[in-house]
């Protein structure tokens, strides 16, 4: 029994949360910042921020992480990390040679209360940035908010040191990728081609952290959204938001800066999610849905009917991030399985109404909770109240999946013991199919260990 304090009981907890549903501020700005090219995360704190964000991305995508810190010392911590970064900007561009620095700050720097734009701009005025390259930078207090948060302001950052309208609209569609696996930004990429749709993802983790290896080190890998790329965006026709948590935020200051229609959808996580996506692709674009796809889809749909048996009525227990949850949520239901306990960690409206309206009357029983107080251990306290067939979620969720003696399907961020979310992707007709078949696998590897001698078949 690995975490075998855990109660049935819920006693009323007021200040105390434990093994939280989510990580810090920071660790999402990093992971969006790597996704323009040539960009290199800054931390503005100390070196053990940075170690830290740094190595919760590299165990989950088994990949170096580049980023540069102000290095506080106690000096600074008092007085202010002011001169840290202005010298951290200049030996960055000597050394290092990235053409864009995306700084974001850490509880102590914002503690302390040093001012980004005041810094920046000093650093500027000193000569320190050289011409043709970029300093951008986005508050990330981690005493608020979640990785969510953090990967949100990020992207803002980019809308707002990026993104120029020229007048001259351009017949493309910006998608604005939320927190996702480069597996998934590969196969949005890969929709929008098969549809013929031109579109700019940003921001694009593909070819940056599942980089294949070549014998030869690159600081900055070939993949990411390019600069030029990210400038046009403020010429596109409309943009496609995937997944409000992380997406809202920059498509509204998009619409704001340069004049650009959005819509908000889910991240394409199953049937439904999928569907509105390339709905909204198609008529955004102006593209029609090629048959390629609809095929895509009805191969998911055999899927689903061949094994609805082992399906139908299945409970689920899972956690992680509020834009992964909503679409699985639902494609969970659309499978005709019971999502019955839901946790995230990440605050916000919009997953406790999207968790009433979908499970109201579909699973009137189903119990969810959101924010800074919604830990596992009271999620694997409700599973000590009343079991669950299946549990999904990330790497942390093994310890209960043990002691429950629950099919465990791993599914969101941080997975840091197994392989394979780099490869294969959770999003389109392909995602979903993906999912199910891990589902599938978790069920029915579960039944042949525990199924009496008599009852084990050969064929399923
Ligand atoms: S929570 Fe704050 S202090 Fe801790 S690692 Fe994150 S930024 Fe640093």
């Amino acid at each position: 029994m690995l975490l075998r304090h855990t109660t049935a009981k819920e006693t009323a907890r007021q200040a105390l949360t434990i093994n939280p549903a989510k990580t810090c501020q920071p660790v999402g700005a990093m992971y969006a910042a790597l996704g323009i090219h040539g960009c290199l995360p800054h931390s503005h704190g100390s070196q053990g921020c940075c170690s830290y964000h740094r190595s919760a991305l590299t165990r989950h995508f088994k990949e170096p992480v580049m980023a540069s810190t102000s290095s506080f010392s106690e000096g600074s911590s008092v007085f202010g990390g002011s001169s840290n970064l202005v010298t951290a900007i200049d030996t960055i561009f000597t050394v290092y040679e990235p053409d864009v620095i995306a700084v974001h700050t850490t509880c102590l720097s914002e503690t302390i209360g040093d001012d980004l734009t005041q810094i920046v701009s000093k650093a500027r005025e000193d000569g320190k940035i050289p011409e043709g390259k970029t300093v951008i930078y986005c508050n990330t207090p981690s005493y608020v908010g979640t990785h969510i948060t953090g990967y949100a302001n990020q992207l803002s950052s980019f809308i707002k040191f990026f993104s120029t309208a020229t007048l001259k609209k351009k017949n493309v569609v910006n998608l604005v990728a939320g927190w996702m696996e480069p597996s998934d930004m590969r196969e949005i990429k890969r929709i929008a081609s098969v549809m013929e749709a031109r579109t700019i993802l940003f921001p694009d983790m593909s070819g940056v952290l599942d980089a294949p290896l070549t014998g030869k080190y690159k600081m900055y890998p070939d993949g990411g959204t390019t600069i030029q790329e990210m400038i046009a965006t403020g010429d596109s026709r409309f943009t496609i938001g995937l997944g409000a948590y992380t997406t809202e935020d920059a498509c509204v200051k998009l619409e704001n800066k340069c004049k650009i229609k959005f819509e908000v959808v889910e991240i394409p996580i199953g049937l439904k999610a999928t569907d509105r996506f390339v709905t909204s692709l198609s008529r955004h674009a102006n593209v029609p849905v090629p048959d390629e796809l609809t095929e895509e889809r009805g191969r998911l749909i055999d899927l689903i009917a061949d094994n609805a048996k082992y399906l139908y009525g299945k409970r689920v227990a899972l956690f992680g991030d509020p834009d992964t949850l909503i679409p699985l949520t639902e494609f969970l239901l659309t499978l005709d399985m019971k999502p019955v306990y839901i946790v995230t960690g990440t605050p916000g409206k919009h997953f406790d109404e999207s968790m009433k309206e979908m499970l109201g009357k579909a699973v009137p029983e189903a119990k969810f909770h959101s924010g800074e107080r919604a830990d596992m251990f009271q999620l694997h306290q409700w599973i000590k109240q009343e079991p669950v067939d299946l549990l999904i979620g990330n790497s942390y969720g093994k310890y209960i999946a043990r002691d429950e003696q629950i099919p465990f399907v791993r599914m969101g961020f941080p997975i840091v013991d197994r392989p394979g979310h780099n490869f294969f992707p959770s999003v389109g007709y392909t995602g979903a199919t993906n999912i199910v078949i891990k589902i599938l696998d978790a069920f029915l590897d579960h039944y042949d260990r525990n199924c009496p001698e008599e009852k084990m078949e050969f064929q399923m």
